[in-house]
C-alpha cells in the first residue's frame, strides 16, 4: 500500500494556505451544509487565528453539532484488563522500562467481578483495553470479549464490547472479529514519522507502517467499525489534525465508509512519563482543535474521555463530542473495590485521569443540562454499520430511531439505577422530549414502549 501520511504534503497545506475572513466562512458553511472538508479547508480553519473567527468555528460546530446530533451523548466505560507491555512508549506508564509499574492481568474471575461491578452502576458499553504483549494475544482478547457478554447482575447487561489494542495481522483480526466486538480502536498517536520514532523507544510499535495500515488489515478482515486518534502534545496539534483528516479521507476513498470515531487524549501525568514538553497543547487550543474536527468531519463520532477535567469536558462537549467515559476508573480492577476514586494509584495505572465523577454524577448533570444520555447500542444489534453517517445523511434518522432509542435506554437507567432525584429530573427531560415529537402516532409508540420498560421488559429498541 502507499503510504498516505506525507508529511511534506500536510506542511505544505499548513504554510501556504491563507484565512481570510471570507475563505473560513465558505468553509464553515461547506461543513454546516453536511460535507466533509478537504485538507486544504481544514488547513483554513487551522490557520485562523483571529479571536473573531476562532469564535466563528467554535459557534458554527456547536450548531453543526446541534444541528446533526441533538442532545444526545452516549456513555461508555473503559475496562483495562492487562497491562504487561513489551514496548516503551516515553508517554505511557505501562511501558516495559517501567519497573516501578506493578503488572496485572485480570483473570476470568476478575474480570467477570470488574464488569459485574460495573453493570450495577447501569453501563451498557465498554471498551477493553490491553497492553502489548504475548499474552494478549487474538484469542485471549476474544474471550475477554466473550466474557465480558456473558456476564448478566441483575438488570444488568453489556450490550456492545468494544477494544482498544495493539495492531494485529488479518487471520488475528478475524479471531477478534468472530468474539463480536463493536468498535476496535488504535490510536497512531503521532502521525509525524521522525517525532514517532522518538517517542516510541522499544518493541513492536517502533514500527510506524505496521500501526497506521492496521485499519486497514481490520478492514480487510470484515472488521468495518473502528476508531482512529491521536496523543496530542507529542508534536504540533495543527499536523495532527490534519493528519487525522488524511486518515479519513484514506479510509472513505478506499472503503466507502470513514472511522466511526476519532479520539484525542492529551498527554496527562503518568508513572515515569519521559516527553519533551514543547508541544503541550493548551485548553484553548484544545477547545479549537476539537471544533475543527467536528467541521471537518462532520459524521465521525468524536470521544472526549475522563483524562480531561468535568469542567474542561463540560466546557468542550457543546463543540460536538458524542461520546464520553463516565464513573471512569483505569486501576486494574479498580471497579470491583469500590474504593475513592479520588485517590488514584499511579504505579497501578496507565496515565492520571482528571474527572472522577460517578456514572450517576455525569448522568445527573447531563440530564440538569438537557443533554440526553444515551446507552443505545440498536444499530451495531441490528447491525446497521456506518450509524453516523446515517444519522447524518438520512433524512430522519435521529427523530425515528437515534433519540427515541436514546430516550428508552435512559428510561431503563432511571428505573433500574437512578437514585429518586435523578429519576425525577430524567422523567421531566423524557417527557420534554415526548411532548416535542410531533408525528402523534409515533409519539404513542414510543409512550407505549416507555410503559413497557417501566413495567419490567428491557432492551427495546428502534
Ligand atoms: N497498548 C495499546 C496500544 O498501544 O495501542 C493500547 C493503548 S493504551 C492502553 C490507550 C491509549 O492511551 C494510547 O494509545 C495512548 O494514546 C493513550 N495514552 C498513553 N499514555 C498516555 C498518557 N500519559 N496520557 C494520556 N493518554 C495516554
Ligand atoms: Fe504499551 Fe500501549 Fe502503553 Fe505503549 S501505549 S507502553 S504499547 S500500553
Amino acid at each position: 500500500m502507499k503510504p498516505f501520511i506525507d508529511a511534506g504534503e500536510i506542511w505544505g497545506y499548513l504554510n501556504t494556505t491563507p484565512a481570510t475572513k471570507e475563505r473560513v466562512r465558505e468553509v464553515i458553511a461547506k461543513s454546516l451544509d453536511k460535507n466533509r472538508l478537504t485538507l486544504e479547508e481544514t488547513a483554513v480553519l487551522i490557520n485562523a487565528t483571529d479571536p473573531e473567527l476562532i469564535e466563528e468555528i467554535k459557534q458554527g460546530a456547536r450548531r453543526l453539532k446541534e444541528k446533526v446530533y441533538g442532545q444526545r451523548i452516549v456513555l461508555f466505560a473503559p475496562l483495562y484488563v492487562g497491562n504487561l507491555c513489551t514496548n516503551n512508549c516515553a508517554y505511557c506508564g505501562f511501558k516495559a522500562s517501567n519497573k516501578v509499574l506493578k503488572r496485572v492481568t485480570l483473570g476470568e474471575e476478575d474480570l467477570v467481578a470488574q464488569v459485574k461491578a460495573l453493570e450495577d452502576t447501569g453501563q451498557k458499553r465498554l471498551i477493553l483495553v490491553f497492553g502489548e504483549h504475548p499474552k494478549y494475544d487474538a484469542k485471549f482478547i476474544a474471550d475477554s470479549v466473550r466474557t465480558v457478554y456473558s456476564v448478566k447482575s441483575g438488570p444488568g447487561e453489556i450490550r456492545r464490547v468494544n477494544i482498544n489494542a495493539a495492531p494485529m495481522d488479518i487471520d488475528d483480526f478475524r479471531i477478534i472479529k468472530d468474539s463480536k466486538i463493536g468498535t476496535y480502536q488504535i490510536f497512531q498517536e503521532t502521525y509525524h514519522e521522525d517525532t514517532y520514532a522518538k517517542v516510541h523507544m522499544g518493541g513492536q510499535k517502533r514500527n510506524y507502517e505496521w500501526r497506521l495500515t492496521a485499519l486497514d488489515r481490520a478492514q480487510e478482515a470484515g472488521i468495518d467499525d473502528v476508531g482512529i486518534g491521536a496523543l496530542f502534545g507529542l508534536y504540533d496539534w495543527r499536523f495532527e489534525v490534519m493528519g487525522l483528516v488524511r486518515h479519513t479521507n484514506h479510509f472513505e476513498a478506499v472503503y466507502n465508509v470513514g472511522p466511526h470515531t476519532i479520539s484525542f487524549p492529551r498527554i496527562q501525568y503518568a508513572s515515569q512519563l519521559n516527553i519533551d514538553q514543547t508541544h503541550m497543547v493548551s485548553d484553548a487550543e484544545f477547545t479549537r482543535l476539537v471544533a475543527i474536527l467536528r467541521l471537518a468531519v462532520p459524521y465521525t463520532g468524536l470521544i472526549l474521555t475522563a483524562r480531561e477535567s468535568a469542567s474542561i469536558r463540560d466546557e468542550i462537549m457543546q463543540f460536538g463530542v458524542s461520546q464520553i467515559d463516565g464513573g471512569t476508573n483505569i486501576e486494574l480492577g479498580g471497579y470491583s473495590k469500590k474504593k475513592d476514586n479520588e485517590d488514584q494509584d499511579i504505579d497501578l495505572e496507565q496515565f492520571q485521569i482528571n474527572d472522577n465523577r460517578t456514572l450517576n454524577e455525569i448522568m445527573d448533570e447531563l440530564i440538569s443540562k438537557k443533554y440526553i444520555p444515551s446507552f443505545c447500542t440498536a444499530c451495531y444489534r441490528l447491525g446497521r454499520t456506518g450509524e453516523h453517517f446515517m444519522e447524518f445523511s438520512v433524512p430522519g434518522f435521529i427523530k425515528r430511531y437515534c433519540q427515541p432509542n436514546a430516550l428508552m435506554t435512559l428510561v431503563e437507567y432511571l428505573e433500574d439505577y437512578a437514585p429518586a432525584e435523578t429519576k425525577t429530573k430524567g422523567y421531566q427531560l423524557v417527557q420534554e422530549k415526548l411532548d416535542q415529537i410531533e408525528d402523534a402516532t409515533f409519539r404513542k409508540t414510543l409512550v407505549e414502549k416507555i410503559e413497557e420498560l417501566k413495567n419490567g421488559k428491557r432492551d427495546l429498541y428502534f
